[in-house]
């Protein structure tokens, strides 16, 4: 199906509304059941930030993945504080976790497959999606 010109505007109100009614500190699924990918930047950053020789670190905590990233050998993440679900190194912390779940981005056409995944993990992705085909069944 082709995406809707204000396919990006929809997104962005629904990924608005959903983060309204979404408390991240009540959930951490993310952070419990999958991994960021971790760009050479994030690495030296946080690495930096941890006092730790960047090799140290990259042993310590990743692994290079199929697709040649970067990212957590283990889950939840080890930075994840498990009793309020914070993140030890927020300040740090990689793009990727900045930006996650992608459904605020610029343009959103070349991550919808990402987004329909992320669905299954994010409560506030679920929303977003649900609400979108409650709408399209209006329309019918
Ligand atoms: S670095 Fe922080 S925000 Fe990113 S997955 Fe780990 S706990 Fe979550
Ligand atoms: S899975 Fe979604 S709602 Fe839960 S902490 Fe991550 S971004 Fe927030």
């Amino acid at each position: 199906m082709k995406p809707p010109k204000d396919l990006d505007q929809q997104f962005h109100v629904a990924h608005n509304a959903a983060f309204e009614r979404t408390d991240c500190l009540d959930c951490g699924n993310c952070c419990k059941t999958t991994s960021p990918v971790f760009k050479r930047r994030d690495i030296t950053r946080i690495a930096k930030s941890l006092r730790m020789k960047i090799s140290a670190f990259s042993a310590q905590y990743l692994r290079m993945d199929e697709e040649g990233d970067w990212v957590l050998q283990t889950a939840p993440c080890p930075f994840l504080q498990l009793d309020d679900n914070t993140c030890g190194i927020y300040d740090d912390r990689p793009q990727a976790c900045n930006e996650y779940p992608h459904t605020n981005r610029k343009s959103m056409s070349g991550v919808l497959n990402l987004t329909e995944q992320n669905a299954q993990i994010c409560p506030a992705v679920s929303r977003i999606i649900q609400g979108f085909m409650n709408a399209a069944e209006v329309r019918k």
